[in-house]
């Protein structure tokens, strides 16, 4: 019951609270034309409130769409609705399906501005989850929270940046032009659509990730990467019983090597080497396992890293351990690398944007905001490149993604939109 009323009560409030944000942005562009970044908060407290209200909207509108990766029409509806807000602020829409997969679109939309180089955007429209039951946008916390799938991950981030690109755009000309790209496929790897990112890092002077923040407001100031290696230990089987030693055992060759491997792991550097499967053999106690498969998972910090172990791992691949009994035969080790995802480090070009976004959130939110290293890798890793500056988490406040308890804390969908709007004003100068 409570739930309707307050819904209701945002539906009755929604035609004004629209009129009432399109006045602020009116009333902004008198306020700050010819307005210079100075660090300060640029919203008044009922502005935000009343931009709350409309962010809140939208956001709902979104939740309730079930745009779980692997739903196709509703992935494209959220990216279609993205669109629609992205032409209204002036961007260009550009499509591309999915040449690997089946998922839905990619978008791409871009705002020329005096630069041919670019600040891009990255986010996605899919979520991990489908809308929660009988309700998928649950107010709780004296509204101060939504319980939501994809609440923070990443619809409430898209509201951010989109808010924040509206705010910049009432004021400003952009002199960076601007890319938004959203993936259909993230929570899924965003296959099929890896070199529409790489290809987004040419000609970017900022790459900018909207995934949420931390549960306590950081952002994230850089991130492993991670490559998979297939690996193939080809020996030869025999009867075990009968083998006079001319048979070469796989596995015991794999056994030997995986040792090696886990001597790379390096927790101080922030390096990891995990095997995550394996199989071979015949699946007998009587025959010698002539063939291994296994799947390696490598994680580093940077390029640098990235290099010197795979430089390890490829000697332990082609030293031989394991012969048979006259020497002539040995077992073969072959490896595919089936993904390759770039780390993102923090830079000193960009630890300087860092903290001049942790500041400026810092400022908004009247409360220290911190940069954190992140593990997993994401999106905006593809984007990582030598002179790109890279950031993320620059979405709201929230926790608990990918669970039934996803939430977001409501209010940051405005400051993390002003925010991003600073920041921008900040790098257009
Ligand atoms: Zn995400």
């Amino acid at each position: 019951m409570a739930e309707n009323s307050r819904l209701n009560r945002i539906k009755r409030s929604q035609r004004k609270t629209k009129a009432r944000a399109r006045l602020i942005r009116k009333n902004l562009k008198q306020r700050f034309s010819g307005w210079t970044f100075k660090a300060t908060p640029m919203l008044t407290s009922d502005e935000r409130q009343s931009l709350m209200e409309s962010y809140t909207e939208l956001l709902k509108n979104m939740v309730e769409i079930d745009s779980q990766t692997l739903n196709i029409e509703g992935v494209n509806k959220v990216q279609k609705l993205l669109a629609k807000y992205l032409t209204e602020i002036g961007f260009s829409c550009e499509w591309f399906s999915n040449p690997e997969t089946e998922s839905g679109d990619f978008l791409k939309a871009e705002l020329k501005g005096q630069s041919s180089e670019f600040i891009t955007i990255v986010a996605h429209g899919d979520t991990v989850l489908s809308p929660f039951g009988k309700t998928p946008f649950e107010f709780f916390e004296n509204d101060h929270k939504v319980r939501g799938s994809g609440v923070i991950d990443n619809k409430g981030g898209l509201i951010v940046a989109l808010g924040g690109l509206d705010l910049f755009l009432a004021r400003h000309k952009p002199y960076y032009s601007i890319r938004f790209v959203s993936s259909p496929n993230e929570e899924m790897g965003s296959v099929g659509f890896l070199e529409n990112l790489r290809a987004c890092a040419e000609d970017s002077a900022f790459a900018l990730g909207f995934e949420p923040s931390l549960e306590d407001g950081s952002i994230v100031e850089s991130r492993r990467g991670n490559r998979w290696y297939n690996i193939t230990i080809q020996g030869k089987e025999a009867h075990a019983g009968r083998s006079k030693g001319h048979h070469v055992n796989a596995a015991h060759e794999f056994a030997k090597k995986i040792s090696l491997l886990h001597k790379l792991n390096d927790y101080k550097k922030n390096i990891a080497v995990n095997i995550g499967a394996v199989q071979g053999g015949r699946d007998r106690h009587n025959i010698t396992c002539g063939e291994v498969h296994a799947k390696l998972d490598v994680r580093f910090a940077s390029f640098r890293d990235r290099e010197a172990v795979h430089k390890s791992i490829e000697k332990i691949f082609d030293k031989k351990y394991v012969k048979s009994v006259d020497g002539l035969e040995h077992a073969d080790t072959s490896y595919e690398i089936v993904d390759d995802c770039p780390p993102f480090s923090c830079s000193k070009k960009s630890k300087n944007f860092v903290r001049k976004y942790t500041k400026i959130i810092g400022q908004i939110e009247a409360n220290k905001c911190l940069s954190v290293k992140a593990g997993g890798a994401g999106d905006v890793n593809y984007m990582s490149k030598k002179g790109v500056v890279v950031l993320d988490g620059l979405g709201p406040k929230g926790g608990q993604m990918h669970t039934e308890n996803e939430f977001i804390y409501l209010p940051s969908l405005v400051t993390r939109a002003e925010a991003f709007a600073s920041f921008l004003e900040y790098v257009n100068k």
